[in-house]
């Protein structure tokens, strides 16, 4: 199975959101690129997939989330990381991220418990690292390549994409031993997209002398489904005392941020009390279930 995509808009819209310099934006621009992918592979309508990286480096965790229809969206905890062009001309992923922890993927099919995953970091250049994550997490034999190129002066985002290829289970040697030499041969993602290559065509590429059966054309981009009603409930798992306290800081009103989209919120305090009283009823009530 084989999925590559033009994350582009996606990548220049995260970097637009969050302010992110040259280096956050080839990170975060990766890590969105990957998960896209990795949530278009999933067969659930309501699916969806959480990417966590937290490799100790000086950009923090990095978290992106994707639906079943490859929708991403996601955010950094040091948006203002910046690092030096390496000698090689590339940018610095790998340094900013680190490679001291982990990768952590949480699959939601929709129902039921989310299946979680968790392998060590390789290099924090993150699609060795997501390779590693289906070669040891799940066992699915994965070729992934990501790119995202930033104009090296001003930083700004100019073109983004990647592919994803599964082997599915019974797959015999001959096709491993093809693709592995299509994919050496290959132009990196971002010179195929420069060349002018749709994401179709890189797939053709990648399977030239292997059949190839078109499955679905999707059209991606940044979403987030944030809204006051899902931060109420977030700020439900607050202590009442936590909810009426929260700062005001807006025209009397406390704000809450999105960290994915950074639409932001507002709550009066008489809104923020009767969030506190729903939060004092449901603590007496689980105290009761607890006496029972
Ligand atoms: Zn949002």
């Amino acid at each position: 199975m084989a999925a590559a995509i033009d994350s582009s808009d996606i990548v220049f819209t995260a970097q637009q959101l969050h302010g992110l310099t040259r280096t956050a934006t080839a990170a975060l621009g990766r890590l969105l690129t990957g998960t896209s992918l990795m949530g278009a592979m999933l067969k659930n309508s309501a699916a969806t997939m959480t990417v966590t990286i937290n490799g100790g480096g000086p950009i923090g965790n990095l978290i992106a989330r994707a639906d079943s229809k490859g929708n991403v969206r996601g955010y950094v905890s040091n948006p203002e990381t910046d690092l030096p062009i390496r000698t090689d001309g590339k940018i610095d992923v790998g340094g900013a991220v680190g490679n001291d922890g982990r990768v952590s993927v949480i699959r939601n099919e929709g129902s039921g418990e989310p299946f979680i995953g968790q392998v060590e970091l390789i290099s924090g250049e993150i699609a060795e690292d997501l390779t590693a994550y289906y070669a040891y997490s799940e066992q699915i034999p994965t070729i992934c390549a990501l790119g995202v190129l930033v104009d090296k002066d001003e930083g700004k985002a100019m073109l983004a994409g990647g592919m994803l290829i599964q082997l599915l289970p019974g797959a015999d040697e001959g096709c491993i031993t093809r693709l592995e030499e299509n994919f050496a041969k290959l132009d990196s993602v971002t010179t195929m997209l420069a060349q002018g290559l749709t994401p179709k065509q890189m797939c053709e590429k990648l399977l030239t002398g292997m059949e190839m059966e078109e499955l679905d054309e999707l059209e991606i981009s940044y979403v987030c489904n944030c809204s006051k009603e899902k931060f109420s409930e977030m700020l439900l798992t607050l202590t009442p005392e936590e909810i009426e306290t929260l700062p005001l800081v807006k025209d009397g009103m406390a704000e809450i941020k999105c960290p994915y989209c950074c639409r932001a919120y507002y709550f009066t305090q008489d809104e923020l009390n009767s969030l506190a009283e729903e939060a004092r009823m449901s603590l007496a009530s689980r105290k009761d279930e607890s006496k029972n």
